[in-house]
């Protein structure tokens, strides 16, 4: 992964932005990042970067010019004051002290752990084995919790394991594209450049949009269906009504591999395209040509994201869509399956290693006893917790009632990320003790941090994370750490070790047992982990650094006793003979599922409309989302004038309708109400997005977008208005459905 050019050096990495997981080359020179492209022989990007990976040495250097890094542990004596610096050492004792006085006081589950999908697999890891191995609670999630975990669990649901099933590669064999709750041309650009390629290089494959706005990736779409918001399950069972109506399905395959498709045939039967027309807001015609392309393709794949996840029904939209892929035999072929595209660089590996309150490493499950068994057989402790650990609304929730007391947030920023912004503001006030495990010290959540740790950030971290298509990549250090910044898994492991020294001991062999100052530690880590996946679906036994550094990113299943690999595994097309591919592309092909009987199962569920329906006092849709340009919430993109060239500042994006019927002009401040708070900002008329409808984007925060709670309390971005009710099963929330009242905004 090193090399020199005279006196400029280049280690591989990855970007640390969306799940594509696209390869980097870092240039550097001494300490200082000086350029960054893409590596040729990455099989996700083959050389491209988007703006937002091109820029990404760019916005390093603006850190440090900007001086946004958090480069030393501070402590803040009282609430509201500044922190103040201290060394490493007093930093974790301090925290090892309140943490280990709260669990003694109040119990193993006063404490919750709050981490990212932002983070590396090793990190993750450690996280996971501190709280459900030593501490011995599972209150630990992750801002994935918000991205992934609907997709998770239709995954389970269905095909019985957590693995997307196709790869990257799939774009140059499907016939049909189906994209359903996804701008992939923003949110995934190097895809969208792989299906643009696609589709030039095979002008007959059809792409069918689905999404409640006309978005970038509607441009190469032959048909766009603008349904409602939330409508997305009834969309499904009205194409299953289609294809049995016509005879679309693939019975064979059905009787071969499935199980419960009888009851789910019954329950679409009044699905019919009448009613689906009218609920979802679409034409009939154009629900039978999706059912046709859908269904008759020589190879139909599916690409969905948040569109899907973020809501009340998000396993239940998961479920039914691959419902349609099992009922018409679209998987496990080149170029066939449903395939969910993850959102952020390491979502995937966090939910390798079980980095969530319902999951154990390598897709186990907290629920079952044996699950729980084995992890403590491999972590060498008593036992893991069986009580269910609390998810990401309902950690925030229970912490804002005083139930949990300590709160150790890393690599994330709730305090503008997480919806119904005024219970989780409150809940960061109430909390006895919270620890900001950061790279940045600008985010909005380090204002209610006792003890603030600095992390390091890309360039400088080391370890690996897996994409969206289950390559797992090495993340390579270009640079040294700045300042007392340190590796999170290594600042954690440091932690763990004290905590242990000092709560009633669960092993007889030390847990925590790594090199904390040398990339050795992350290795040892990687190792623990790969054992746990022995004959588990991801087992990635066959792998290990070496062969990451000396063969390139691979993907899992990869197990030890097979020869899945070579240089071709049906996913290496364009990469240079000496990069040999050992992992799985394709999962299914044999059609054996990883349930109990070998067989997929059907999900069988009744269409629910949004959580929140509009109703005269709130008449409006809001829905929210990315920007081309910018990462989550800016505190790395944010400090580059030239990614707000594309959008420049927050709008209330509405159809020129609505606009029309407020009087209201392009420009004009206007105030966004929801049942828990307001926000102020332009409007904009867009026909973009139907009437009845708005769209505010995610990334914009405290500076740029103040507002109040319902209850007068200080709040600031979209936040603000969105809703904490979340799906039954995923526990993820509707980040993509409030309704909301809009009207010109009366200034003092
Ligand atoms: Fe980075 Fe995603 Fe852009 Fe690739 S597509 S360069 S991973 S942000």
């Amino acid at each position: 992964g090193l090399s020199m050019h005279g006196a400029t050096r280049e280690t591989r990495s990855t970007c640390p932005y969306c799940g594509v997981g696209c390869g980097v080359i870092i240039e550097s020179a001494g300490a200082q990042i000086t350029g960054v492209r893409g590596d040729p022989d990455h099989p996700a990007n083959f050389g491209r970067l988007c703006t937002k990976g091109s820029t990404l040495h760019l916005t390093a250097t603006a850190a440090v010019t900007m001086q946004t890094r958090l480069l030393q542990p501070m402590r803040r004596a009282e609430r509201g004051t500044a922190p103040a610096a201290i060394t490493w050492d007093a930093a974790l004792d301090t925290a090892t002290a309140k943490f280990a006085q709260v669990i003694r006081d109040h119990g193993h589950d006063a404490v919750g752990f709050y981490i990212s999908g932002q983070l590396l697999t090793e990190d993750y890891y450690v996280f996971n084995k501190l709280a459900k191995g030593l501490i011995g609670t599972n209150n630990i999630d992750t801002n994935s919790r918000l991205c992934m975990s609907s997709a998770v669990a239709g995954y389970k649901k269905t095909l019985g394991a957590d693995a997307p099933p196709a790869c990257y590669d799939d774009f140059n064999h499907a016939q049909c594209l189906f994209i359903v709750g996804s701008n992939t041309a923003w949110a995934h650009p190097i895809l969208f450049r792989r299906i643009e390629d696609a589709k030039r290089a095979n002008p007959a494959m059809k792409i069918v949009v689905v999404d409640p706005r006309r978005t970038d990736t509607c441009e190469i779409a032959d048909l766009h269906l603008a349904i409602q918001p939330g409508t997305d399950v009834m969309l499904f069972h009205g194409l299953l009504h289609l294809m049995l109506r016509e005879g679309w399905t693939r019975p064979d395959y059905i009787a071969a591999h499935t199980s419960g498709f009888d009851t789910l045939a019954a329950r679409v039967r009044d699905c019919t395209p009448e009613r689906v027309a009218q609920v979802c807001g679409i034409d009939a015609r154009d629900l039978l040509e999706t059912a046709r392309l859908f269904a008759t393709s020589a190879a139909t794949l599916s690409l969905y994201c948040q569109g899907l996840n973020q809501s009340s029904s998000g396993t239940a939209k998961n479920a039914t869509l691959i419902n349609l892929h099992l009922a018409t035999g679209q998987i496990g072929r080149p170029g066939a399956g449903p395939f969910s595209l993850t959102g952020q660089p390491n979502a995937m590996g966090g939910r390798e290693v079980g980095g969530m309150a319902n999951l154990l490493g390598a897709h186990r499950d907290l629920a079952n006893p044996a699950h729980r068994a084995e992890v403590a057989a491999l972590w060498g402790v008593a036992d893991v917790p069986a009580a269910p650990g609390k998810t990401a609304v309902e950690m925030f929730q229970a912490a804002a009632d005083g139930e949990v007391r300590a709160l150790w947030i890393a690599c994330t920023n709730p305090a503008q990320s997480m919806p119904d912004q005024a219970t989780v503001r409150r809940a960061l006030e109430r909390c006895e003790f919270v620890v900001v495990q950061e790279a940045f010290a600008t985010t909005a959540t380090c204002a209610y941090a006792d003890l603030l740790l600095p992390a390091t950030t890309w360039g400088e971290k080391l370890g690996t994370v897996t994409n969206s298509e289950r390559r797992i990549s090495r993340v390579r250090q270009a640079v040294p750490a700045p300042g007392g910044a340190r590796h999170d898994w290594s600042a954690v492991a440091d932690f763990a070790q004290r905590l242990e020294a000092v709560l009633p001991p669960r092993s007889v062999t030390p847990l925590f047992p790594y090199a904390l100052d040398a990339e050795a530690g992350a290795e040892a880590i990687w190792n623990e982990h790969r054992e746990s996946t022995r004959g588990r679906d991801l087992d990635i036994t066959g792998l290990s650094w070496p062969i990451l550094d000396a063969q390139g990113p691979q993907q899992w299943p990869c197990p030890a006793d097979t020869a899945c690999g070579g240089n071709d595994n049906g996913n290496a097309t364009a990469l240079p003979a000496v990069r040999r591919q050992f992992g799985k592309a394709r999962l299914y092909e044999d059609g054996v599922f990883p349930t109990p009987d070998g067989r997929a199962r059907f999900y069988d569920v009744a269409y629910k409309p949004v959580a929140e329906a509009r109703e005269p006092r709130y008449p409006l849709s809001l829905n929210t989302g990315r920007l081309r340009d910018q990462w989550h919430g800016m505190s790395r993109t944010g400090t580059l004038g030239r990614l707000f060239g594309h959008v420049p500042e927050p709008v209330v994006q509405m159809h020129p309708q609505d606009m029309v019927h407020r009087a209201l002009r392009d420009g004009d401040l206007v105030q966004v109400a929801s049942k828990r708070g307001a926000i102020v900002l332009p409007a904009q008329g867009s026909t973009d997005i139907g009437p009845g409808q708005s769209f505010i984007a995610m990334h914009w925060g405290e500076e740029a977008l103040s507002g109040r709670s319902s209850a007068g309390e200080r709040l600031a971005g979209v936040n603000t208005l969105s809703t904490p009710v979340f799906c039954p099963d995923s526990k993820q929330p509707e980040l993509k459905h409030a309704a909301v009242q809009i009207a010109k905004a009366e200034l003092p």
